[in-house]
């Protein structure tokens, strides 16, 4: 029996010893003789040495010849070689058979299926140098037409946006004044007029210059948004070039999606398509395409660094979002164990999803108030449906870093206004803003600060910036009659800092009496407490302050001496460390003594484990983490606090965090071993895995 079939080689490294060595290992398995044929010469098929010499690269064509027995199989085994280009990578590497990654998870959940990869590969650019007036006329309309073109395309998005992330069109609006500013649209015209190059080559120019400013940021929530930058820039380079982006649109089957990144954009395409997940080289929890694939409920994970490489196309992938863990080309033991966690997470997930309306009631009656912690208006619907009893606190930052400008008070009050209604009759506790100078879009070039983190920001840089900080009070005045604010100062240190932040709000509100504009007169004012000297003199604060939230994420980090940012020293950041525990204790206890309301904010609110510490220290306000509430409600339903607080007495006599660890995890084991014996979910609180 003979079989002879043409063959071509599209793997990117070619017939090398690696393709040529499966080649020989499939021949000798077959009572039949191979020869291969490239132009003239045929060879035998069973040499290394003799494959190697006919140099075959990428896009040969080949003529394969079996003789012999089966050879009906053994072709189509070859054929099976070649199209799987011998389990090479798209960057030309090979791939062992199982694989883990890990990346991080960013949006919740367990998936198994086929990858299918989307090209986000940067357009290519090349540098060309304009003649005359005329051509540089022409490469400006050019570039004008491609922004424009942009914009259009920005606008169809957000018209077709689905309607679990409709919240979230203002991150296409956020892209299209990108494309207006003028750091990007006016920095490239001017380099296509002075430097006389082409537009592509100049608006390359300008995001690096952009991404160079971006670079000096150490907040990573800022440095994300380079990300914006990126896609808008990218998507003005395929306009110029008239290439239309790889498409989900035309997906048939279900599939897991591997790109090197994903825009916003892709998000809103992706719904309508069959994506079950998502898997990216780059990106971080704060990126906008992760904060909308979870309003999508997709399982998403990023900064897998090389997925687009070790994955090809149909690999079979498993995807868990909770852990961040991808296994590719799983093995069945490893299929049947992670099918078993799905149906885990999901039996879980309906379960807390069951309690997340229902309130944060104890089984011995005591009600705890639970609140969401959001950084953007689109985030304040999901917490509404999350089950949150009000916003507990709204991180303002955001306008203020995704212009070259300080936002004006009508933006501001635009966004405030919005989110007073939203969530009226509930509270909205609004932070003014926190942020170091140097971190902000509008003052990027100002002097670097060696330690930000202990630098001129938060409170100490609105107490020197009096008319940014008077624009952001008298929005928030102004917004206040829409619903139910409460306003908060971040890094007080002292009470001379409050008592003078309180004086220009006073300030503030004389001069909108003068104009007779409403704002809310009972407004409570308050103290987000995340500094050590604040914790210390909580008594005195106490009687200024109308309530306290406790930030224990910047609270740890300064009484710990902990970067919270330095992953060098994450190990050291010890939520249960003694220390901490008695200041969040001290401003408990002065709080009570006065009568004002304490609650807690930072990440730890959202951790089970942590949750239990806090109740027995006598809070009964939580501000957390979108994601974490149903979960958390689900605990507190669970709960009778009178055995919580029993069961935890002494807790702050214990010397080390790991002894209180150990103490708090024994309890809650046998309080409630449903949720701490299952070890799928042994927590995380989000955005510390
Ligand atoms: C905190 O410091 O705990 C806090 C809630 O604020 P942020 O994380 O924004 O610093
Ligand atoms: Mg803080």
């Amino acid at each position: 029996m003979e079989e002879i079939r043409s063959l071509k080689v599209i793997n990117e490294l070619g017939m090398h010893a690696r393709a040529a060595g499966q080649i020989v290992g499939l021949a000798s398995k077959y009572k039949a003789k191979l020869f291969l044929r490239k132009d003239a010469r045929e060879v035998d098929g069973s040499s290394i040495l003799s494959i190697l010499s006919l140099a075959c690269p990428k896009g040969s064509e080949i003529e394969a010849r079996i003789v012999g027995k089966d050879v009906k199989k053994f072709m189509e085994e070859l054929e099976g070689l070649f199209s799987a280009k011998f389990g090479e990578t798209a960057g030309g590497h090979y791939r062992p058979k199982k694989k883990i990654m890990k990346g991080f998870p960013v949006s919740p959940g367990i998936v198994i299926g086929k990858a299918h990869h989307l090209d986000r590969s940067k357009t290519q650019i090349s540098h060309r140098k304009l003649l005359n007036r005329k051509e540089v006329d022409g490469e400006i309309d050019r570039f004008k037409h491609a922004v424009d073109m942009a914009k259009e395309q920005l606008r169809k998005f957000k018209s077709n946006i689905p309607e679990q992330v409709e919240g979230y069109a203002f991150v296409l609006d956020t892209h299209s004044m990108i494309l207006e500013d003028s750091l990007l649209l006016d920095s490239t015209l001017k380099r296509i007029r002075k430097e006389k190059i082409n537009a592509g080559w100049a608006l390359e120019r300008s995001v690096n210059k952009i991404h160079r400013l971006f670079k000096e940021v150490e907040d990573d929530y800022i440095a994300r948004r380079m990300d914006d930058v990126d896609s808008v820039s990218e998507r003005v380079l395929r306009n110029l070039a008239g290439v239309q982006p790889d498409s989900l649109e035309g997906i048939k089957e279900e599939v897991i999606v591997v790109a090197h990144s994903l825009s916003p954009c892709d998000i809103v395409e992706i719904n309508v398509s069959n994506v079950m997940g998502i898997l990216t080289d780059v990106g971080s929890r704060t990126s906008h395409m992760a904060i909308m694939s979870e309003a999508l409920e997709i399982p998403v994970v990023v900064g897998l660094e090389s997925a687009t490489d070790m994955i090809l196309d149909s690999d079979l992938l498993i995807v868990d979002g909770n852990t961040g863990e991808v296994v590719i080309n799983p093995d069945s033991d490893t299929i049947i164990s992670y099918e078993d966690r799905k149906k885990r997470y999901n039996r879980y997930k309906s379960a807390i999803d069951r309690v997340r309306h229902l309130p944060a009631e104890t089984v011995d009656g005591h009600k705890i108030k639970i609140q969401a912690n959001i950084e953007f208006l689109a985030e304040a619907r999901p917490a509404i449906e999350s089950g949150a009893e009000g916003i507990g606190l709204y991180r303002t930052e955001y306008l203020y870093m995704i212009k070259s400008d300080f936002p004006d008070e009508q933006t501001l009050f635009d966004d405030y206004s919005q989110i007073a209604r939203m969530i009226a009759p509930n509270p909205v506790t609004i932070r003014t803003l926190d942020i170091a100078s140097d971190r902000m879009a509008s003052d990027m070039q100002t002097t670097r600060e060696d330690n930000p983190a202990l630098g001129l920001r938060s409170i100490r840089f609105c107490l020197n910036e009096r008319k940014v900080f008077r624009t952001q009070l008298r929005a928030i005045l102004r917004a206040s009659v829409y619903g139910k604010f409460r306003l908060m100062f971040p890094m007080v240190s002292g009470l001379g800092q409050f008592l003078e932040a309180k004086r220009i709000l006073r300030g503030v509100m004389r001069s909108l009496d003068r104009n007779r504009i409403e704002y809310d007169r009972e407004m409570p004012i308050g103290i987000l407490i995340e500094i050590p000297s604040a914790t210390s003199i909580a008594d005195i604060l106490a009687k200024h302050a109308d309530f306290f939230s406790i930030g224990t994420n910047d609270l740890i980090q300064y009484a710990l001496a902990i970067d919270r940012d330095n992953e060098q020293v994450a190990h050291l950041y010890e939520p249960f460390h003694p220390a901490v525990l008695r200041m969040i204790h001290q401003v408990v206890e002065a709080g009570n003594k006065e009568g004002i309301d304490v609650s807690l904010c930072g990440e730890i609110a959202g951790d089970p484990l942590s949750v239990l510490v806090l109740l027995s220290l006598g809070l009964k306000e939580f501000s957390m983490n979108i994601g974490s509430i149903p979960l958390i409600k689900e605990m507190i339903r669970m709960l009778p606090l009178r055995d919580v607080r029993d069961g935890l007495t002494g807790i702050l006599g214990l010397p080390t965090s790991k002894k209180i660890e150990d103490f708090v995890l024994r309890r809650a084991k046998s309080l409630l071993p449903d949720m701490f014996e299952e070890d799928v979910f042994r927590y995380r609180p989000p955005g510390t895995a």
